[in-house]
């Protein structure tokens, strides 16, 4: 059988949606099928506007060696451990600013703080979701706080967020993300990441409005986060991931002030099905200025949420 799928020139793995850049390849269903080309990258790139350059290294390292990074002693660690043991997440729904070891510490790949660098541990799949279009699903079961995947792509400037969003024809899928964190003294901090051309796996992440995932801000090497995804709950094989666009899930506090459309403003339904479904994808009219209609994407594309979690130190 094998030599008749040779001489038949079948391939001998199924394609990899993450083309070997992930530490697990990524599969795609059904067999055959697959979402349309992109240029796949595990990590965020620079885009136009970008304030600083996600590859570069500009924290100072731990001098931790021979000792594991703990608070009190790890330069890294400026309040509690980020993560337990396991290397679940520990504070879950409000975390402080993380902070994991980077490429300047003294301390050894093995390090407790060193968790999103990782990469991919759960064998994920991008799968035809239906009316939602493509999703993303694991394979493997997923423990509750443990890392799934980044949400990472093309890092951009609010005016070029804006710029392509208005772009966007009406019915055209939407992936950009901004998210703002709170800084001392009143400032927020934005970030725009848009996977549309450049990204990872984290763009076929579909709404939902009871999610089993949720979206954390980490900081390695740069000062652009990752925004890291890890499991809400304890997720079984073959369920579809999901997260809140709208940033609600991470802090709850926020969700007594969803933004609202104008009546007759066209909206996108949602389809996640929960219990509590609020029928429309979430909106963000803040993306957009005076005029400009907002479209809303659901099938690997994401409205643009507001995570306002995180207060960032001054350093
Ligand atoms: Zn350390
Ligand atoms: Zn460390
Ligand atoms: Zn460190």
């Amino acid at each position: 059988m094998a030599a008749s799928e040779e001489a038949r020139g079948a391939p001998a793995e199924a394609p990899d949606v993450a083309r070997g850049l992930e530490n697990l390849p990524v599969s795609a269903w059904p067999p055959g099928a697959g979402p349309p080309p992109f240029q796949y990258s595990p990590d965020h790139v620079a885009g136009p506007g970008a304030d600083a350059d996600p590859s570069q290294v500009s924290f100072p390292g731990c001098g931790c060696r021979g000792a594991p990074c703990r608070p009190g002693s790890c330069a890294c660690l400026r309040g509690p451990a980020h993560y337990e043991d396991d290397l679940s997440l520990r504070a879950r729904g409000a975390p402080g600013p993380l902070f994991e070891c980077n490429a300047l510490c003294a301390c050894g790949e093995a390090c407790g703080n060193r968790v999103v660098q990782r990469g991919l541990r759960f064998r994920l799949q991008v799968f035809w979701a239906g009316a939602k279009g493509w999703g993303l699903r694991t394979l493997d079961p997923v423990p509750e706080g443990q890392f799934v995947c980044e949400y990472a792509g093309e890092v951009l400037g609010r005016a070029e967020a804006q710029r392509r969003l208005r772009l966007q024809a009406a019915g055209d899928a939407n992936y950009i993300i901004a998210v703002r964190e709170h800084v001392r003294g009143g400032q927020v901090l934005e970030t725009f990441v848009d996977p549309a051309r450049v990204g990872n796996v984290g763009r076929f992440l579909n709404h939902s409005c009871e999610p089993n995932l949720l979206m954390v801000p980490v900081r390695i090497d740069s000062m652009v986060p990752k925004l890291a995804l890890f499991a809400a709950r304890h997720i079984w094989p073959q369920e579809e991931l999901s997260y809140d666009y709208s940033g609600r899930f991470l802090n709850p506090m926020d969700s007594a002030d969803p933004e609202r459309p104008e009546p007759g403003e066209a909206r996108k339904p949602c389809y996640c099905g929960a219990a509590a479904c609020a029928s429309f994808l979430p909106f963000d009219r803040s993306l957009f200025g005076p005029g400009a209609t907002p479209t809303r994407g659901q099938g690997g594309a994401a409205a643009a949420p507001q995570l306002e979690g995180p207060r960032l130190p001054s350093r």
